[in-house]
């Protein structure tokens, strides 16, 4: 095979990590639902000695998501939430995690209402904002974590830029690539250390499986994620491998035609006369729009906008769309509605997080785009 870096996404979403099984030519890595392996002699095996440090499903995985963000070292994780626990295992009590101040609700979560209690001192910045993240760097940041774009304001921040103030710091860059993916942005390349997805969302792309990802390229990093991996054990099951693994396949294909519909949507929910505002990367009018350009190979498959009718008005369009689920999560092939205030980001009401309750999220599958935008014409006309 050829070595991996010379490949395209297209192709490593395809072929990277997975090879002919070589005692059957099973093209696709069958699923080793098995807990352990026989050893040859005591303590000599292929490997594989127990399914919560290695199992075959899971390497294939691994190998495929870093190839697919240019990464030598992925680990697999039963959700996005267990990869994000176990990065901030890396973290000592009396260090400091600097966050974005927009990052993921379970994320916000995880950092404010479990690890602030282990002596770990986190601080929320907008990290659009590069001299914000300057200034907030402390002596004893020693890591900085951030999500672009952001859910649900869709917020660009540059990695680049903010990779050199870690670096120069003493400090990693963590960067949450979920919304994005690595068939849009490829966070490695541009200098982070750390890259988690949820694999739940776009990697496994069919709302059929929950998992999490940590990708990086320094060795040191690795063998203590991986330590830590089988340490503390939350790791996916046979099954989860192979389901993202398949969803994989066709990420590249899936993204392309996500960001297709959702340019459609969010041009038409623009000159739509009962909408307020619409948040998009690739609208002109997004704050950071030529920061996406730049960063980002398309905009993406998520939207949020504002309807002049408020909170009323979007509780009626969530209930009125027919082919839009209304339903939390996102990235799958069939497009989902929400309201981000009462559903998704309910429990950072109380919090800086909070957003504005009439707010509505689309995250725009993949079906015919002109379906959608019919779809979306009958439901605002309930409230124009
Ligand atoms: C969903 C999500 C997570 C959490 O992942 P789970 O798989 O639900 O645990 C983390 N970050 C972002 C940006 C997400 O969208």
């Amino acid at each position: 095979m050829q070595t991996q870096t010379d490949l395209h996404l297209e192709t490593l979403a395809v072929h990277a990590g997975v090879s002919a099984d070589p005692h059957t030519g099973a093209v696709m890595t069958p699923i080793y639902q098995t807990s352990t392996y026989a050893q040859e002699d005591v303590a000599v095996h292929k490997g594989y000695e127990y399914s919560r440090t290695d199992n075959p499903t899971r390497t294939a995985l691994q190998m495929a998501l870093a190839a697919l963000e240019g990464g030598r070292y992925a680990l697999a994780f039963a959700s996005g939430m267990a990869a994000i626990d176990t990065v901030l295992r890396l973290i000592k009590p009396g260090e400091h995690v600097l966050s974005g101040n927009d990052v993921y609700g379970g994320t916000f979560r995880l950092f404010d209402k479990v690890l602030s209690a282990y002596g770990i001192a986190f601080s929320f910045v907008d990290t659009t904002d590069v001299t914000a993240v300057a200034a907030a760097m402390q002596p004893n940041t020693k890591l900085v974590w951030l999500e672009t774009p952001t859910n649900p304001m869709l917020r660009i921040s540059d990695i680049a830029a903010i990779a050199q103030i870690a670096h120069a710091r003493g400090a990693w860059l963590g960067v949450d690539n979920t919304f994005a993916s690595p068939a849009l942005q490829r966070p490695l390349t541009l200098g982070a250390d750390i890259v988690v997805h949820s694999t739940t969302k776009y990697i496994g792309g069919h709302s059929d499986v929950v998992g999490g990802a940590v990708v990086m390229q320094d060795t040191a990093v690795y063998e203590r994620l991986k330590f830590l991996q089988n340490a503390i054990g939350a790791v996916p099951g046979p099954m989860d491998c192979f389901l993202t693994l398949r969803g994989i396949k066709t990420l590249a294909l899936r993204m392309r035609q996500h960001s297709h519909n959702a340019r459609q949507i969010a041009h038409f929910l623009a000159d739509h006369p009962a909408v307020a505002a619409v948040i998009y990367p690739g609208l002109d009018d997004h704050p950071q729009y030529e920061l996406a350009q730049r960063q980002m190979s398309a905009p993406g498959g998520m939207i949020s906008f504002i309807l002049h009718g408020g909170e009323t008005a979007a509780r009626q369009v969530a209930r009125a769309t027919n082919l839009f689920t209304l339903a939390e999560s996102l990235g799958g092939v069939e497009s989902l509605i929400e309201l981000p205030a009462p559903m998704t980001h309910a429990s950072v009401s109380d919090s800086p997080l909070a957003v504005d309750p009439g707010l509505v999220r689309l995250s725009v599958g993949i079906e015919h785009a002109p379906d959608l935008l019919a779809d979306l014409a009958q439901a605002l006309a309930q409230v124009s």
